[in-house]
């Protein structure tokens, strides 16, 4: 984003709306998240960068939207991380299994360890 700001490229500030559905790239169908490339025309088609730069390496005829903070951004990751697997987890499996030989470990648990 730091980029843009170098390049002259306004980015506005979107936001996201609740009810405001996902995104898709008019070219490639790609989601498009936090940064919209809409064609500033009155079609206002979303594109993603990739596409968006293959248009028009300047970015002429393109609006810069931000749908997120930084500060969402890092709550949203940090929200991921807590819906991970807790090594606590992959131990108990493993001492069930601990009885049997090596070998007799169902694939998955022994690529964990
Ligand atoms: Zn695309």
């Amino acid at each position: 984003m730091e980029k843009l700001k170098r390049a002259g490229i306004e980015v506005m500030w979107h936001g996201k709306k609740h009810n405001e559905g996902t995104h898709y790239c008019a070219q490639c169908e790609v989601e498009v998240f936090n940064m919209l490339f809409v064609t500033d025309n009155k079609k206002h088609l979303v594109y993603c960068q990739d596409c968006a730069r293959k248009t028009s390496i300047n970015l002429d005829g393109f609006i810069v939207l931000n749908q997120y903070t930084l500060e969402e951004l890092t709550e949203v990751f940090n929200n991921f991380k807590l819906h991970t697997v807790s090594p606590r987890i992959v131990d108990t499996v493993l001492s069930q299994n601990s009885s049997q030989p090596v070998g007799m470990l169902p694939q998955g648990v022994s690529n964990l360890a």
